[in-house]
């Protein structure tokens, strides 16, 4: 090896004890590089700068301790087993083996040293610590408490290969590193400087061999922040390439006069606001690009997203492309369809819907018109993904309520569009409102746009925390609610897990309204139910011929009766802080005042309670996901989408959210400045663990 060597470039099979198949077990680990063994780091260690007095050994220690043989025997207690009686003057200690060699037992001769380390299990009847398997070396009197100094990294470790053989590996690579073999450094200087972090090889070297252990946890370290940070970088990068590429390909530009969108926008009955207009001709200036967009529209349960979606599904249609719109669920695919098909239908656009109810000659009829283009519209569920779905001229890809979907169905469609080598642009909707920091490392790859308004008129819901026992009161309110013209929601959850028990409770809650509430006209929609069915109940319920509706959370996203006033939730205790903002979101769609009864069975578990309480409090989206943050955690809240992507070595997306910004900054400088750098940290952190680095 030449001295100035660099371990990122040097396979791990350079170093003694890597063969072949070792080699193989380390590259389940992500370990191919010199360098990567480096970054094999320890999950935790053990403190050994301390030889423990026997007597003073506490169940529930690991430590190290050194005594002499008092006795070694074998018996078969129902099992063969060495016993070792060893004791250091202040007490005994048993040392039990089921597995050993004869040369073990020939070695614990009475009178020899041990130094032994392991967990204290539990004191015999006599008062004698009990440890199994310790480690142990056999030492000479002379020996005794020459230790090493400093403490013993635990690295994770793999089938057939142990903790001995990663210190060994470690420890030879850092000989190389002493040696003069260098690994790279992917941190700006400026960076380096800034933000006051060690080197990577003194980071590294804390990290493997600490001296003590550090007074702060080791995530506060220095050392480890500079690795956090890198792995942030590093994923921020890899989503900016990932949006770079996309940018690489060519779009269809939609330059509309604007002549569609002047007579849809007149024929609505109501202004734009001024946000949904600000985020409009951001989506125009979009469109009329020859790159592909890929925009994230925010903004809060009704603030109005759908019309803006319109918009922009015009702009295409009008040069001539077709439009897909993804929903989540059947029942918002559906509600899409008709409000688009009301909105557009004498204009020229053909508005067409495709779920998976959708067989036989009507869906061959359908993806018929899909594929020779007669569609310009086309609204429905996973159903579009299909392989037999194919468009004719696929322009423009609009995905509302993202947090259901994952990134790669995002660029699954993506790809579906693509037609002479012109990749369709893309809008994905989301009410989820994701505090600003997260948004950066989540949503990197989408540019943001925000309606950061409601339209006017819109009172905020008042909302109500009762326990269930008040039931019959809450029923006298919904029907003095009814009384005064309002109608209702009735909202029923259950285990989330089983959607029959679900519809079950749905069912029996309706029935008990009925009896209780004999003169009202009550529906029921679940999830169970066809759709043809659920849709027939959901018109009534807007052509006010139902005064309540009973539901389970299948009314959760995008379902919109401006004159339902008045939401029941059962169980609410039991769905998480986003799950009840889009369900209250289906109140306060008018201009009345709203209300919302939150039911829960006692007792409140602590959670539980600060759920409700925010619910109380605020109906600010964004206060509440911020809260949901903080009690649920981030993994959960950016949905699926980040199953594969929030798998961080180090980095831990709460404890380490303050970081977020600087690094967000520290990318851009990247990207700009020392674009070579990319590609080592994306390699280093990511390339063997997230599929769609390499887009
Ligand atoms: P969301 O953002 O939750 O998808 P919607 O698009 O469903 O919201 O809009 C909610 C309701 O507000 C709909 O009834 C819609 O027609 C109405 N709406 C949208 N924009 C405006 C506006 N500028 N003024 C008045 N009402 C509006
Ligand atoms: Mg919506």
């Amino acid at each position: 090896m030449a001295v100035d060597s660099c371990l990122d470039d040097l396979p791990i099979t350079y170093l003694k004890g890597v063969g072949e198949k070792v080699a193989e077990k380390l590259q389940r680990l992500g370990i191919v590089t010199v360098a990567d063994m480096l970054f094999h780091l320890p999950f935790r260690y053990e403190d050994r700068t301390q030889v423990v007095p026997i007597g003073s050994l506490k169940p529930g220690d690991s430590c190290l301790f050194e005594g002499q043989v008092e006795l070694a025997e074998v018996v078969y207690r129902g099992r063969r087993s060495m016993l070792v009686r060893l004791s250091d003057h202040t007490g005994f200690i048993t040392l039990r083996f089921f597995h050993f060699s004869n040369s073990q037992k020939e070695a614990m001769q009475r009178g020899q040293w041990l130094r032994c380390f392991g967990d204290i299990k539990s004191y015999s009847k006599q008062g004698v610590a009990d440890v199994v398997h310790p480690e142990y070396q056999l030492i000479s009197e002379a020996q005794r408490g020459q230790i090493e100094q400093g403490l013993l990294a635990v690295y994770p470790v793999t089938d057939g290969l142990h903790q001995a053989s990663f210190r060994k590996l470690i420890k030879q690579a850092f000989l190389l590193l002493q040696q003069g073999a260098t690994v790279r450094d992917c941190l700006p200087q400026q960076v380096l400087q800034a933000s006051g972090f060690p080197s990577l090889v003194d980071s590294l070297q804390q990290l493997h061999f600490p001296e003590t252990l550090p007074a702060l946890e080791v995530s506060k370290t220095p050392s480890f922040k500079r690795l956090i940070f890198e792995e942030l970088l590093a994923n921020h990068l890899s989503l900016s390439r990932l949006k770079e590429g996309v940018q690489r390909n060519a779009a269809p530009s939609f330059r509309s006069a604007g002549n569609s969108q002047a007579r849809f926008l007149a024929s609505l009955g109501f202004e734009l606001t001024t946000a949904q207009s600000r985020v409009s001709q951001e989506i125009m200036s979009d469109l009329s690009q020859t790159i592909p967009m890929q925009r994230l529209l925010q903004g809060d349960v009704g603030s109005g997203k759908t019309v803006v979606a319109a918009c922009a599904a015009l702009a295409a249609t009008e040069a001539g492309y077709q439009v897909a719109i993804m929903a989540p669920t059947e029942l918002l695919a559906e509600q899409h369809f008709k409000n688009f098909k009301g909105w557009l239908d004498d204009m020229d656009v053909q508005v067409d819907w495709l779920v998976g109810q959708h067989k036989g000659k009507v869906y061959d009829a359908i993806t018929a018109d899909i594929r020779e283009g007669r569609s310009n519209i086309v609204i429905g569920t996973q159903a579009l993904f299909q392989d037999k779905v194919s468009f004719a001229q696929l322009g423009l890809v609009i995905i509302d309520e993202q947090h259901r979907f994952g990134v790669h169905q995002r660029l699954a469609l993506r790809d579906k569009g693509v037609v002479g080598g012109l990749y369709p642009h893309q809008l994905v909707m989301t009410a989820t409102p994701i505090p600003r920091t997260l948004a950066m490392l989540g949503y990197a790859d989408l540019d943001l746009s925000v309606i950061d308004e409601l339209p006017p008129g819109r009172t905020p819901v008042t909302t109500t925390v009762v326990p269930i026992s008040k039931r019959a009161r809450i029923i006298e309110r919904i029907n003095k609610g009814v009384e005064e013209g309002r109608q209702v929601y009735w909202v029923c959850t259950l285990i989330e897990e089983s959607e029959a028990l679900q519809c079950q409770a749905a069912e029996v809650a309706a029935e008990l309204l009925k009896e209780c509430l004999p003169s009202l006209a009550i529906g029921l929609v679940h999830g169970r139910m066809k759709a043809d069915e659920k849709q027939a109940v959901m018109q009534q319920f807007k052509n006010k011929k139902l005064q309540i509706l009973v539901a389970t959370t299948v009314i959760e996203v995008g379902v919109d009766v401006p004159n339902a006033s008045l939401m029941v939730i059962e169980n609410a205790e039991r769905l998480g802080l986003a799950q009840l903002h889009q369900l209250r979101g289906r109140v306060g769609r008018g201009t009345r005042d709203s209300h919302c009864v939150l039911m829960y069975k006692s007792p409140l578990s602590k959670n539980g309670n600060e759920r409700l309480s925010i619910m109380r409090e605020t109906t600010d989206g964004f206060k509440i996901a911020e809260k949901d943050l903080q009690l649920r955690g981030a993994g959960e809240l950016l949905g699926k989408r980040q199953a594969g992507f929030m798998r961080f070595k180090v980095a831990d997306i709460e404890r380490d959210a303050e970081m977020l910004e600087q690094v967000a900054e520290c990318a851009e400088e990247i990207l700009h400045k020392q674009a070579d750098l990319v590609g080592p940290l994306v390699h280093r952190w990511i390339a063997n663990s997230v599929e769609y680095a390499q887009v």
